[in-house]
């Protein structure tokens, strides 16, 4: 039997409980938690994730903050921006979307995020710190994807994980997290060679490439857990999940699997910054 990693109804239950944590903070300090988006330029899917996690903020009682900047801003005006989303105590949270247009030093704005409202787990010392295995916000994607196999009691011990990406936002965290959870861990990236004889090795196979449909169901191992993390506009992900049906373990669908454990774990991050906040 193959089981479907349901996110959809995973995240959709973890808001009641989201939704119950947030009216216990607003009795104790009569507010509620803020997560500050900060939406440089007019790409449109990006207006699209800023407004989908201020929708989110929402539906469980927490309000978001929208700063949005016109295309042109600079690395300085954004890092001011930051700076003041910093010492502002109604913020909890901040999040800056991805990609900036080129003319600013992306890294030097995320790392300018304090590390206390990096709810999106984007700056080298939240970073560094998960690597270690203490406590920091994960990046919002692979900390989701592990919420949901942890939910579904994946074995991730001595596993054999591979992990297809390498970026600082999915592929490289998600390689971590496995790893500090004792599984086996492949990285595989676009100069790797033999790709197809590294998947079919795989235990647990995460696809985090952003080629549509990429990697070939007949390279996967039988009884594998797929995790699927691409998510394209033809509504399918970098994994061509058409015959893993019966052949693998578990794996998630596209939609409905990765995606909304990634804005839910965005929301959970934000009130923990908040109930940390009000503990200090
Ligand atoms: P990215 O920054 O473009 O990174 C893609 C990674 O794939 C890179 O490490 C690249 O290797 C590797 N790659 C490219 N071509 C390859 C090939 N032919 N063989 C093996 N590896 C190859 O993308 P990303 O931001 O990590 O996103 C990856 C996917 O996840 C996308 O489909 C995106 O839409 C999705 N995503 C989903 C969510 C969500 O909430 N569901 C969030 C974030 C991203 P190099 O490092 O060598 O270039």
């Amino acid at each position: 039997m193959t089981i479907i990693l349901d996110g959809k109804s995973l995240s959709q239950s973890t808001e009641k409980d989201l939704v119950e944590r947030v009216e216990l903070i607003k009795k104790k300090i009569k507010k509620v938690p803020v997560l500050a988006t900060i939406l440089v330029g007019e790409d449109p899917a990006s207006a699209t994730y800023v407004r989908m996690k201020g929708n989110a903020c929402e539906r469980i009682g927490m309000d978001s903050l929208k700063v949005e900047l016109p295309s042109n801003t600079s690395t300085t005006e954004l890092l001011k921006e930051i700076s003041k989303l910093n010492k502002n105590p109604d913020v909890h949270g901040i999040l800056l979307q991805h990609p900036v247009p080129e003319q600013i030093n992306e890294r030097q704005c995320f790392d300018a995020i304090a590390l206390e409202k990096d709810v999106d787990g984007v700056t080298c010392l939240g970073f560094g710190k998960m690597s270690m295995g203490e406590a920091a916000y994960g990046s919002c994607t692979p900390a989701g994807i592990m919420r949901l196999l942890k939910n579904y009691k994946i074995e991730i011990s001595g596993k054999h994980a591979v992990v297809v990406g390498r970026s600082p936002i999915l592929g490289k965290p998600m390689a971590l997290m496995l790893l500090n959870e004792n599984a086996t861990v492949t990285i595989c990236h676009s100069k790797t060679e033999n790709l197809a004889e590294h998947i079919q090795k795989a235990d647990i196979l995460v696809g985090a490439v952003g080629i549509p449909r990429f990697i070939q169901s007949d390279w996967i191992k039988e009884k594998s857990v797929v995790i699927d993390a691409g998510y394209h506009p033809e509504k399918c992900g970098d994994i061509d999940l058409d015959e893993v049906e019966g052949k693998c373990s578990a794996y998630t669908p596209v939609p409905g699997g990765v995606g909304p454990m990634t804005i839910n774990t965005l929301l959970k991050q934000t009130v923990e910054a908040c109930e940390k906040s009000i503990q200090k």
